[in-house]
């Protein structure tokens, strides 16, 4: 081996990446670098210093999410289910009835995955039910049904088309007596303004596509699908109908869209086009402008007495033992962008105090402001907790704990793929940093 190639081994050990010198990859290099170009237009319209220590790595990292979150436009379902389909006698066809393998039906159930939204580009969470009727005495390797769905899930979806888009592939690869596809699909719920504590929380929807023998929605063996789904609570009824979900689905959909920065526009719509898309698809005009719409809550602003009227004096003096009962406000909701992958992560905040003499209660309100503040920027979830416990920390005496637990979108849409894990993170100040029965009693409040 040359010296280039020493060098290039070398490469390889060092970062773990496969370096190839076919077209395809440098393409890719190519729109990676792209995609961080625009990254960067983002986060300048954001009033955002790209050079900060948290987020000059964002770019990179956004650019690298984005296009392993969409990685199934370079795929092929074809490839995935040639080579995986095994012959199985089945049930005589003389004789009457199915059996599992060839003429019953094989479903899997409970695949997790997450796609993105194609109105407004946050990633959703969905989870699939695939079975099929195999015929032709041929039958598909398991692993399969959910590879192809993954496929389908890496590009910029909406429920029905992906629910379609894997019931067709499947039809055409497996070519069996029919396909159904059942998902449940979970977008989060995007608050309207800042200061909107009345939102939604998670926008849930549940479609279905069916191929061959469950072409017809009313079918006899849907019957069998959903008699297999019902354990799950899926109930048939409330599946929706094709062409009813646009004003259900995508929560950006909904609200109107004012003066944007069309810089970040043309950004986005760059991005798009890095990862394969056509920006001018139908679905896809408005969605940079959504986009942008749900970047600008988290605008940079450093300057929290101009967005809230915080009351009292800031307090100096002892940590006070004197008081006896902890003051807690629990569950107050946030929602914030995680600076390292411009993803949200959302949850509530826990608040407990004592007060000091000369300090009184905080009303809940104003609580609630101060967790919206921090929360509606650029953030991680250990400084947005430490920002909130510093802010209280003066108005009541020093004595202040504050608790919070999110979900992060970038745990499962990274590559991790962790559903439902949750991350809790802790700030105490004063006493709660000495005083263990008073921290403990705080912790053991918090509702499961
Ligand atoms: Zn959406
Ligand atoms: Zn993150």
């Amino acid at each position: 081996m040359g010296h280039l190639g020493q060098n290039i081994l070398n490469y390889e050990l060092e970062n773990g990446v496969n370096m190839c010198c076919d077209e395809d990859c440098s393409k890719n290099e190519i729109n990676t670098t792209l995609i961080q170009y625009a990254v960067k237009d983002l986060l300048t319209g954001l009033g955002e210093d790209i050079n900060r220590e948290g987020i000059i790595k964002t770019p990179l990292r956004v650019a690298k999410a984005l296009c392993d979150g969409t990685r199934g436009y370079s795929q092929s379902a074809k490839e995935i289910v040639e080579g995986a389909l095994f012959p199985e006698a089945g049930v005589d066809n003389t004789k009457v009835g199915h059996a599992g393998g060839v003429g019953g039906l094989v479903i899997v159930r409970d695949l997790e995955f997450y796609s993105y939204c194609e109105s407004c580009m946050l990633p959703f969470y969905f989870k699939c039910h695939v079975g099929y009727v195999p015929s032709g005495q041929r039958v598909l390797g398991l692993s399969k049904l959910s590879r192809v769905t993954n496929v389908f899930a890496k590009r910029l979806q909406e429920p029905q088309r992906l629910a379609d888009e894997v019931c067709f592939a499947l039809h055409q690869g497996i070519e069996p007596a029919g396909v159904a596809v059942v998902l449940q699909c979970t977008h989060i719920n995007i608050p309207d303004t800042v200061f909107d504590t009345n939102h939604k929380g998670l926008v849930e929807t549940l479609v279905s596509s069916g191929s061959g023998v469950f072409e017809n929605k009313d079918a006899d063996m849907w019957g069998d699908v959903f008699g297999l789904l019902k354990f799950r609570g899926i109930d048939k009824d409330k599946v929706h109908v094709k062409g009813s979900l646009d004003q259900y689905w995508c929560p950006s959909l909904s609200s109107k869209i004012g003066e944007i920065n069309p810089i970040m526009v043309t950004a986005v719509s760059s991005i798009l086009k890095s990862l394969g898309e056509d920006p001018t698809r139908k679905e896809l005009v408005g969605t940079p402008s959504r986009y942008v719409k749900w970047l600008m809550n988290f605008q940079y602003c450093s300057d929290i007495d101009g967005k809230l009227k915080l009351n009292g004096s800031p307090w100096s003096g002892e940590v006070n033992f004197d008081e006896k009962e902890v003051h807690s406000e629990l569950n107050l909701p946030f929602w914030s962008q995680c600076e390292h992958h411009l993803l949200p992560f959302h949850g509530v905040v826990h608040i407990g105090y004592f007060i000091s003499k000369g300090c009184h209660p905080i009303e809940k309100s104003l609580l609630q402001s101060i967790v919206l503040f921090y929360g509606f920027k650029l953030q991680v979830q250990e400084r947005l907790t430490k920002q909130i416990a510093e802010t209280i920390s003066p108005l009541i005496g020093g004595n202040v704990i504050v608790v919070v637990e999110a979900s992060h979108t970038c745990m499962v849409s990274r590559g991790i793929e962790k559903f439902g894990s949750n991350t809790a993170t802790i700030a105490v100040l004063g006493r709660f940093s000495i005083d263990l029965a008073a921290k403990t009693a705080f912790l053991e409040s918090i509702p499961k």
